[in-house]
């Protein structure tokens, strides 16, 4: 079926509550689908070229399986790769789907380094393991770019670039309309570096893997909005501590009502502004000391 979006109406079952939700595929470009359900709040990417199939972003075997259902109805060619965007089992499980199908599973070293340490039922270690900054995957008339832009979140964490069709896949580190889920595992100096380095990159469209707006699909203007709300609360912290305001007062007195109509704005402000707070007292982490430099050369196990 190649229409321009289409509505497949899946039984989610978890654990003992079964779900019913709207998954829905987007059509990017003329080859890029986005696939996810909104109720869910997760959403992977694909790419059709004239040699197969390459997958961004598996989730769970649950959504995986779905989203495989959702490409044979736009293509009978198969699936050759997964590409995963970093560790986090809420975004690397589900591999072993494709796998079944022939498809090679790729992911940086750094997050496959923790994979092998934190094994999870629904979890398969990646075929391909690359280091460095950067790797591409060409399949086809299809080129996409892995970039490894550091430490920001997570790890390993991958930005898939499009050269040709300008189209990015971002993983967590930018979520539309919402405030930041700076609970854990986000380094802020890396994650505003990081932002700043995709500000440079040449696309027009993004993928999101987490959107609070009607549809995953965006533009470079997010990602400049999350750095701007990222030195926007550095910037209140900063005005609130040189007024002599407790330190222990500032999540609760602190207000960016240029952000009100975000998504959690009443609920995850205070948290923001603590994970700020402390990371400026504190220094950033996480940190690990990493062989990553310039010279370093993109290598490849598998
Ligand atoms: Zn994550």
């Amino acid at each position: 079926m190649k229409c321009l979006t289409l509505l497949i109406v899946i039984i989610f079952s978890f654990m003992t509550n079964t779900v019913i939700a709207e998954a829905q595929v987007w059509k990017v470009s003329d080859n890029v689908y986005s696939y996810g359900n909104p109720n869910l709040g997760y959403f992977s990417m694909f790419v059709v070229t004239n040699e197969g199939v390459v997958v961004i972003e598996s989730i769970n075997s649950v959504h995986s399986k779905a989203m495989l259902g959702a490409i044979k109805n736009i293509t009978n060619k198969p699936v050759r790769y997964l590409l995963q965007s970093h560790n986090h089992w809420d975004h690397s499980k589900g591999g072993k789907v494709f796998r079944e199908q022939g498809a090679k599973i790729v992911a940086h070293s750094e997050a496959v380094e923790w994979m092998k340490e934190n094994s999870h039922d629904d979890l398969v270690l990646p075929d391909v393991v690359w280091s460095g900054k950067q790797k591409n995957i060409v399949l086809g008339d299809t080129v996409i770019e892995l970039h490894y832009l550091g430490m920001n979140h997570g790890l390993g964490m991958t930005t898939f670039l499009l050269p040709k069709e300008k189209i990015v896949y971002i993983a967590d580190i930018v979520t539309p309309n919402r405030l930041l889920f700076s609970i854990a595992d986000f380094n802020f100096r890396e994650w505003t570096r990081t932002l700043i380095a995709l500000e440079k990159m040449d696309f027009q469209k993004t993928i999101f893997s987490h959107s609070h707006a009607k549809s995953p699909i965006g533009s470079k203007l997010e990602v400049i909005q999350t750095r701007e709300f990222i030195e926007d609360l550095q910037k209140e912290i900063i005005a609130e501590f040189t007024k002599g305001t407790s330190f222990y007062a500032i999540p609760n007195t602190l207000k960016l009502p240029k952000y009100e109509k975000w998504d959690f704005y009443k609920e995850w402000l205070p948290i923001n502004v603590w994970a700020m707070m402390f990371q400026m007292e504190m220094g950033s982490f996480p940190w690990r000391s990493t062989p990553m430099t310039d010279e370093t050369k993109s290598k490849d196990s598998q």
